[in-house]
């Protein structure tokens, strides 16, 4: 018996996270390249500084003022009329994606998603004893409506995960796949993860426009990539009632600490000074993406804070280039390819140069 005593399920498994290397330009995890500022820091940290005086005491096991909050945010942004009711939060959508698969999963159900997509998927399926398939994508990255269609009719999955845009293509979603997805899943839920969703081009919908027309949709989104707050933990999904009351069965008591509800509060209070920056990020993406195809490279349509590029017959070499020139990004997604966050100018012209001279000195 090999010691520790791990479950077959997890034996060989190595933790899942991206290189953490500090090195001047850091374009590997998606993060918003611009933090919070001083007036935002201050009114964290003296909301952190209020909470401190009750930190004796438990914490709002309901996160009530925070998931009112985020409410009226999501109705700005395509919501329609949402409650505290229909918000739920926790420590990044990761918790947030993994309390649903507690719910809805387990044993003998199966979750789906369809590959290149985010590599934690499979995941909260092992840690939630739930069975996992992966269905295709087109090699274009999106979704053959059909085809999708006819897997969830043969998997029956009890929940269906997919981003929008996804990770670590930049694909968005149309609207008619959702719905599509919706109808198809019958008593399945279908979690479309907008970790991106700020950051979607114009005319491009929000799954939460669609909330009204389907009782098992639930939107995920996070305050990690477009809010600058990567740090502070903070995921939410947005649902029906219902949904939301069978998340709370499985959460831990007081998951989500005084401190976090109380920068989380603090940050909504700047949101649009901390989503400021998001419309320069648009930008210096299509930039970017034009600029790589410029370069010869093939580079998928993006919706999101990050252009996957390639194809490169030994991509691994290329990243140890790019990273000897300073600059990390990712090497992810399928074969041949590679994903770069989107930085300030200054930290993009840095990887703009660093990628000619590490594709020259491969010539
Ligand atoms: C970054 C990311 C998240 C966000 O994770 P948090 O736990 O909220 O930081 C969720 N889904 C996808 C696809 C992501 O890339």
């Amino acid at each position: 018996m090999p010691w520790p005593p791990l479950r077959d399920a997890l034996i060989g498994d190595e933790p899942y996270g991206a290189p953490q290397i500090d090195v001047p330009v850091q374009l590997n995890t998606n993060e918003n390249p611009y933090g919070p500022s001083q007036a935002c820091a201050d009114d964290i940290a003296e909301s952190v500084r209020a909470a401190a005086l009750t930190l004796n005491r438990y914490p709002d096991r309901e996160a009530t003022a925070l998931r009112e909050g985020l409410a009226e945010y999501l109705n700005a942004d395509g919501g329609q009329g949402l409650t505290s009711a229909n918000v739920w939060a926790a420590n990044g959508s990761n918790e947030i994606m993994l309390q649903l698969l507690q719910a809805f999963g387990g044993p003998g159900r199966t979750a789906l998603s369809f590959a290149p997509t985010y590599s934690m998927y499979p995941e909260y399926a092992r840690d939630s004893l739930t069975e996992w398939v992966s269905g295709k994508r087109e090699t274009d990255f999106s979704l053959d409506l059909d085809a999708a269609r006819a897997k969830v009719l043969e998997v029956q999955p009890a929940v269906v995960l997919l981003p929008s845009p996804n990770n670590p293509t930049g694909t968005a979603l149309p609207p008619e796949a959702i719905s599509m997805l919706c109808e198809a899943a019958g008593n399945g839920v279908v979690v479309i993860d907008e970790a991106y969703g700020e950051f979607r081009r114009e005319g491009v919908p929000s799954a939460l426009e669609q909330l009204p027309q389907h009782r098992n949709l639930v939107v995920s989104r996070t305050m990690s990539k477009a809010f600058a707050l990567a740090g502070a933990r903070l995921g939410y999904l947005a649902a029906a009632p219902e949904i939301v009351d069978a998340v709370r069965v499985v959460r831990l008591p007081y998951h989500l600490s005084a401190v976090t509800q109380a920068a989380a509060s603090a940050a909504l209070r700047h949101a649009p000074e901390l989503l400021g920056k998001v419309a320069d990020l648009r930008v210096e993406r299509d930039e970017c993406v034009t600029w790589l195809r410029e370069q010869g490279l093939q580079v998928a349509e993006s919706d999101a804070n990050f252009v996957l590029f390639g194809t490169f017959t030994d991509r691994h070499a290329v990243w140890e280039g790019l990273l000897k020139h300073g600059v990390l990004i990712r090497e992810t997604g399928p074969d041949g390819w590679l994903r770069v966050s989107i930085g300030t100018p200054d930290e993009m012209k840095q990887f703009k140069n660093a990628l000619v001279a590490v594709m020259e000195e491969a010539r």
